[in-house]
């Protein structure tokens, strides 16, 4: 039993501010945040917060989370202590929600397998990758993915691709659903070739995403067929600001947090940039950053 009085054997902190969980480094706070030690430890907080009435969300790393300014009204599980990944043979590699994705290719590549190097450069976790469809260079991690373990209902079960419904940057789950674990489809890869698609995957990004300044990435999904950034430079956004919130001068689909933003500059932002796109192309953007918190 801790301080919030919930069995739980892991971390569980009160009031603690977003912003120190955010890569965008805004966000107020949240009122609970917990890291269970493991399944067992996160059922029982589970068990604890429905009793309590307390609602929950789970994140991973937050490199694609803009939580408001009021925070979270409940809890923020994290699952950062779930971390393992293991060989289960016939090219089958298990991770569990919180390993980073980095690792998890590197677990690969020293295996001799590889067909995921394109999400060594993209960070967060396993979790945050597969609820985000996360992806780079056409490809997308579910499509490399041959079933989920997911906490549903409070039981814990294995849910092939085929049975679940996913697509560009989305993976539509059940209300309250947690991923604890992803199994992919991986190919035979030499070591060395899969060593230099980090490296190029790597140097690509510092050379054309060194924004400079904390961000999500890229903040708008792109439009079928279109290039969200290509839109926002068209509407003339290149640069805008609301605060300490900016549209980068380096990637125009990134909004770059320059010194001192808040979670309401962020928005404004966003809302004047779809409004400019609009009124010049016609084409209403839509958020790939997850925006939480009580309104
Ligand atoms: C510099 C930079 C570059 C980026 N480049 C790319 C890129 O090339 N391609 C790309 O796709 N993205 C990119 N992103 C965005 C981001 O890295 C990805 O969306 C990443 O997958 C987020 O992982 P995370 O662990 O931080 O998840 P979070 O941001 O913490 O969470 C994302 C969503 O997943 C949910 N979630 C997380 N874990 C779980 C879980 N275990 N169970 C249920 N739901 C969960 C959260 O509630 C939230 O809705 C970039 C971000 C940055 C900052």
């Amino acid at each position: 039993m801790n301080t919030a009085g919930a069995a739980i054997r892991g971390t569980l902190l009160r009031n603690e501010p977003m912003c120190l969980h955010t890569s965008l480094k805004v966000g107020g706070p949240a009122d609970l945040y917990a890291i269970p030690e493991d399944a067992a430890d996160l059922q029982s907080l589970l068990i604890w917060l429905g009793e309590q009435g307390i609602p929950w969300l789970t994140i991973g790393k937050g490199y694609n989370l803009l939580v408001r300014d009021t925070g979270i009204r409940g809890a923020v599980i994290s699952l950062e202590r779930f971390n393992k990944i293991t060989a289960m043979g016939d090219r089958l590699l298990a991770a569990e929600a919180g390993a980073e994705n980095l690792a998890v290719v590197r677990f690969a590549q020293n295996r001799g397998l590889g067909g995921i190097g394109f999400i060594s450069g993209i960070p967060g976790t396993i979790g945050g990758a597969v609820k985000m469809n996360a992806g780079a260079y056409g490809e997308g991690i579910l499509e490399k993915t041959d079933r989920l373990t997911l906490l549903r209902g409070g039981a814990v079960a294995d849910f092939p691709m085929n049975e679940l419904d996913y697509g560009y940057r989305r993976l539509n789950l059940a209300e309250g659903d947690i991923v604890l674990a992803a199994v992919f489809r991986l190919v035979e890869r030499d070591p060395l070739l899969t060593e230099e698609e980090i490296r190029n995957d790597l140097e690509l990004r510092r050379s054309k995403h060194n924004v400079g300044y904390p961000s999500a990435g890229s903040f708008f999904k792109n439009p079928a067929g279109q290039a969200a950034w290509r839109l926002i430079e068209a509407a003339g956004m290149r640069g805008a600001r609301v605060g300490g919130a900016q549209v980068s001068l380096v990637h125009s689909n990134f909004l770059v947090n320059t010194g001192g933003a808040c979670a309401d500059d962020f928005l404004e932002l966003a809302e004047k940039v779809k409004c400019a796109v609009f009124s010049t192309c016609g084409v209403t953007l839509e958020e790939e950053v997850r925006i939480v918190g009580a309104v």
